[in-house]
């Protein structure tokens, strides 16, 4: 067993670690203020090459994969949440693309986010079906060599940034609940019948954009169906291979959170002494402590087995239980840092509010706490997860 990073990673990790102190941590709360897209940090992370970590090198990115991109995300997590979505959106989009896109697809999708020329964004939810992904309405329809997509995607991450969008659309009828009746296609935000709807005003992360995809008679060409016709399972093996990377996003939540409040009761002064000599804050750290290297480790062994191809549903027990576990974390600790400053840190004076804010969309995107839990109950029935 070995729980040492390989050299390269361990590289990767320290100069992503500056890269966020000097640049991410800086713009964090005007990018909250603002709310307006970072465009001057996306640029700083094409040229670090961090838009490329999750791509093969064939294709143009450095094939540090889902553990590389895992770090990345967990160190600049500790500052921003902005800035670790969008790097998730280097994959979220480009999994389906990765896991069964033609080369063709991948050529054309995949290098030009790997290089920052482009950018994508996920398309599964619709207004009545979130976790139910199977109540999606968007329809796809056969017209001569091509498919004609109608319908409606919301929350939408990124959906104003992106170029072009990877959505799921119901290839079969309408009402079918048949694993084998969706479908993915790749979608250009330039062709006619797609717009932007409406954009969410939201709690928190916002400095990436969340909001609708209208699809109205979309003209897809056949080539740009992702994978085979019918493939259901697609949307699951790439959220499935995702779980850590938005693991990633609660546990450098969470050390964020937690390095400054322990720096706070360091200097803070009460009853005649520092905050951090009372036992209770001191039981406190170390249970906070303890529990973000549990998730910190579950995070790390789940994005190994992602990038060695375990991601199919034997293996879910393990990557949702990181996504659970971590985003859950991120919730509790930014609370408990919070309260560690007293009113000091319900004050915009101090991050951990806008942690707090940023904490909670981690327990509901890409499947919610409940989904993962039920997740991760089916494999123990399963004895995909079993001990003997
Ligand atoms: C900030 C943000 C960004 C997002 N970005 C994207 C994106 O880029 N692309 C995209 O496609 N979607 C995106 N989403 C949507 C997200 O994936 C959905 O919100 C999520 O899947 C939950 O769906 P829902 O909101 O419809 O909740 P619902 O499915 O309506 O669930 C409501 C509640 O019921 C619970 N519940 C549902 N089913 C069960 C069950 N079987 N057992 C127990 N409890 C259950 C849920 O856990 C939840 O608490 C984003 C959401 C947010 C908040």
């Amino acid at each position: 067993m070995q729980f040492d990073l390989s050299p390269e990673l361990a590289e990767l990790q320290l100069s992503v670690r500056k890269l966020a102190q000097e640049r991410v941590a800086p713009r964090a709360r005007e990018i909250d203020r603002t709310q307006e897209y970072p465009q001057d940090l996306f640029e700083v992370f094409v040229d670090a090459g961090l838009t490329g970590l999750c791509v093969p090198e064939e294709l143009g990115g450095s094939g540090a994969g889902i553990l590389g991109l895992t770090l990345a995300i967990e160190e600049v997590s500790k500052y921003s949440q902005t800035a670790a979505l969008m790097l998730l959106l280097t994959r979220l989009p480009t999994g389906p693309l990765l896991i069964a896109g033609s080369e063709e697809l991948q050529r054309r999708y995949v290098t030009p986010v790997a290089t920052g020329e482009a950018r994508g964004a996920f398309g599964l939810s619709e207004p009545q079906a979130g976790s139910d992904v199977m109540g999606i309405r968007t329809r796809a329809r056969p017209d001569g060599d091509d498919w004609v997509l109608c319908g409606t995607k919301c929350w939408m991450s990124g959906v104003r940034q992106a170029d072009w969008y990877c959505v799921f659309a119901k290839t079969g009828p309408p009402e079918s609940r048949a694993h084998d009746s969706v479908t993915a296609f790749v979608v250009e935000r330039s062709w006619p019948g797609v717009d932007v709807g409406r954009v969410d005003a939201k709690m928190g992360v916002k400095g990436v954009d969340t909001g609708e995809l209208i699809l109205d008679e979309v003209r897809v060409p056949a080539e740009n169906v992702v994978g085979e016709i019918g493939g259901f399972r697609l949307a699951m093996l790439g959220l499935n291979s995702m779980r850590p990377i938005v693991a990633a996003r609660g546990i450098g939540l969470a050390e964020g959170a937690l390095m400054y409040a322990v720096q706070y009761v360091k200097e803070r002064r009460a009853f005649d002494q520092r905050v951090s000599d009372f036992q209770g804050i001191q039981w406190k750290i170390a249970e906070l402590a303890s529990e973000i290297e549990a998730a910190r480790l579950l995070t790390y062994r789940a994005a190994a087995m992602a990038d060695d191809g375990k991601f199919t549903k034997e293996f879910v027990p393990y990557l949702s239980m990181a996504k659970y576990l971590a985003t859950e974390l991120a919730v509790k600790v930014s609370g408990e840092a919070l309260q560690m400053l007293g009113a000091a840190g319900y004050m915009e004076d101090h991050p951990l509010e806008l942690y707090y804010r940023d904490a909670k969309q981690l327990t509901i995107v890409e499947g919610t706490t409940q989904v993962q839990l039920g997740l991760i109950a089916r494999g123990v029935l399963d004895h995909d997860l079993w001990w003997d």
